[in-house]
């Protein structure tokens, strides 16, 4: 089972959306994946509309109940949230080092699925850290842009630090640039970066595409939004390298 986190502490750069699309186009692959939405703002849940679950992943982080669990399509299923999702953390503080690991110990342990996708809210707090933790790889999701490149370093540096102290087997599975705008700026970040850390830049890069933004706004995956749409293009791609 691929367990992967989908992270960046910067929001706005298409965590949920490559959450969202990623998932649906591996599930179109005939994959059986789970979608969790980690992310207090809810917007993963809101755009599949299930953001009115009763029980949701804080019942199960802070509760210890079992995940609760919706299918939405075939082969997709998701962990919901909704905004009580913000008063687990200091909840999870005060358990301290147990408080990092709920999510990995609420995950199914049998290969239930062939993927599981994190999605992560913006902040490096416990909820991301706990996300990590569960994960066996990482996907930090940026636009190429130059500050938020700059930001990458926290997370490395956070990833490293996890690595040394809680788990060695984690595992920063690439880069992926979304936000593409084709300029000559950030053409050069790109560039840039794919000599500094060589392969762990994804080959697939996701272009600025208003269908993306469109499906979410209509609660709809791009695939049954626009399927012939860049977006499309763009996520299946990725979903290929990810096999
Ligand atoms: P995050 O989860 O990192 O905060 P989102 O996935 O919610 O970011 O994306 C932020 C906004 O940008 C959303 O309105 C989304 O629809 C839009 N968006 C995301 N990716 C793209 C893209 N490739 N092209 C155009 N709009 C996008
Ligand atoms: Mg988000």
């Amino acid at each position: 089972m691929r367990i992967i986190a989908i992270v960046n502490h910067k929001g706005g750069v298409g965590k949920t959306t490559t959450t969202l699309n990623l998932g649906k186009a591996l599930s179109l692959q005939g994959k059986k994946v789970l979608l969790i939405d980690l992310d207090p703002q809810a917007n993963l849940s809101q755009s599949v509309a299930v953001d009115e679950s009763e029980k949701n992943i804080y019942h199960a982080l802070c509760e210890d109940i079992n995940l609760p669990i919706i299918e939405i399509g075939n082969g997709l299923s998701i962990c919901p949230a909704d905004l009580g999702l913000s008063g687990a953390e200091a909840k999870l503080q005060s358990e301290q080092v147990m408080g990092y690991f709920k999510l990995k110990n609420s995950l199914p342990t049998t290969d239930t699925y062939d993927f599981i996708l994190i999605d992560c809210p913006p902040s490096l707090g416990i909820l991301t850290i706990n996300a990590l933790l569960a994960a066996n790889e990482i996907i930090i999701v940026t636009e190429p842009q130059f500050l938020a490149v700059k930001g990458l370093q926290t997370i490395l540096e956070l990833i490293e630090k996890l690595k040394t102290t809680l788990t060695p087997h984690l595992r920063l599975k690439g880069i992926l640039f979304t936000l593409y705008d084709r300029t000559v700026v950030s053409k050069s970040i790109i560039e840039q970066l794919q000599t500094q850390y060589g392969q762990l830049v994804f080959d697939s890069i996701i272009r600025q595409n208003v269908k993306l933004a469109e499906a979410s706004a209509l609660r709809k995956d791009i695939f049954t939004y626009q399927a012939d749409s860049t977006g499309a293009q763009d996520y299946a791609q990725l979903a290929k390298e990810i096999l």
